[in-house]
């Protein structure tokens, strides 16, 4: 295990970066239009349910949240390196001699 240490930090570290920190998107109304930043159809892709919930144009993610806001941030980034991990991508993309390893 401790062979691919190096190889796996880095995945990890990319995969958290990259796509836990570089993904997502808060849904939003516009307070002077009205107007909603995704499909008003769009459904919640665990639920299969309306969207009824966003914040204003006029809100932030720290406003929400106040001191927890970076904390939180960083456990969504974790939670989608830790998922993402799971999968055969990462490893093609990102560490691609480690994939052979595995497959
Ligand atoms: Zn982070």
């Amino acid at each position: 295990m401790c062979k691919y240490s190096k190889e796996s930090l880095t995945l990890i570290v990319a995969l958290h970066e990259l796509l836990g920190h570089g993904t997502g998107k808060l849904f939003t109304k516009n307070v002077e239009t009205g107007e909603l930043n995704f499909p008003q159809d769009f459904k919640n892709p665990f639920t299969g349910e309306s969207i009824t919930t966003y914040y204003l144009s006029t809100e932030t993610w720290s406003q929400k949240f106040g001191k927890l806001h970076s904390g939180y941030e960083e456990c969504r980034a974790d939670t989608v390196a830790l998922h993402l991990i799971h999968f055969n991508e990462p490893f093609e993309i990102f560490c691609k001699s480690c994939f052979n390893l595995f497959t």
